[in-house]
């Protein structure tokens, strides 16, 4: 990528000590961000941001100088407000701002705003011990599954399907659940704008990432994120 300016990704999560420190010391946005400046190499320049910051740490100005925007959230869905979901949606849609939901942020406004969709589940378990996800590449060709091979995540949190979105554009990975036999879509992508907006952007749900289990620091996932803040700024 000669030439190109790094991209650059704001990483946001509910506040900086939601997760246990124990498993993410510097929060799990701490977390995505570190994995993404260590594997983009210089082509990728990721900051963090919280709900707790001045216009929930997406102000126009702070998006507007945004490449991807990547949204963990769980605990306080119901505290960001129409106006910040209605911010996020308009730099994907009017712009072309990538967007990357992960795990709980399935029921996030900003997900269920850019996709368009109410992010149902079939169901969920947090079981003790942990459920042990199983993930297939299911598209080896795309931009995202590049460098990675099937792969299994010993402990996480089952969603099963199935999931309420949009019919995505690729299924790249699915998730088994050998426990209880369930499925889920678990990493999935779509071009948004129905074709007619050519500057929208690109969205990527990805599922595995409970805040009790170290999820972000696998390898596998750290590639994943990284390909896929690549595709979502569209320089794959
Ligand atoms: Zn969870």
């Amino acid at each position: 990528m000669p030439g190109q300016k790094p991209i650059r990704v704001l990483v946001w999560d509910e506040k900086p000590s939601h997760a246990p420190k124990s498993v993410y010391p510097e929060s799990i946005n701490g977390a995505v961000a570190k994995g993404l400046n260590e594997l983009g190499d210089g082509h990728i320049k990721a900051v963090m941001a919280n709900i707790e910051e001045l216009e929930q740490g997406v102000s126009e100005h702070t998006l507007s100088q945004t490449d991807v925007l990547i949204w963990w959230g769980h605990a306080r869905h119901g505290e960001v407000q129409e106006s910040t979901a209605s911010r996020v949606y308009h730099a994907v849609h009017d712009r072309g701002m990538g967007f990357i939901a992960l795990h709980s942020a399935h029921y996030s406004k900003p997900f269920q705003w850019v996709v368009k969709c109410s992010g149902n589940l079939g169901g969920w378990r947090e079981a003790t011990p942990a459920d042990t996800e199983e993930i297939t590449v299911c598209a080896p060709r795309h931009p995202i599954a590049k460098g990675v091979e099937d792969f299994m995540l010993d402990q996480e949190e089952m969603y099963a399907a199935p999931f309420d979105t949009p019919a995505p554009h690729a299924v790249v990975f699915q998730s088994f659940f050998p426990m209880g036999g369930e499925y889920f879509p678990t990493g999935i992508c779509w071009q948004l704008g129905e074709g007619k907006h050519p500057h929208a952007g690109r969205a990527f749900y990805f599922r595995p990432g409970h805040e009790t289990y170290p999820t972000y620091f696998d390898p596998n996932v750290k590639v994943i994120l990284k390909n896929a803040v690549l595709w979502c700024a569209k320089r794959v």
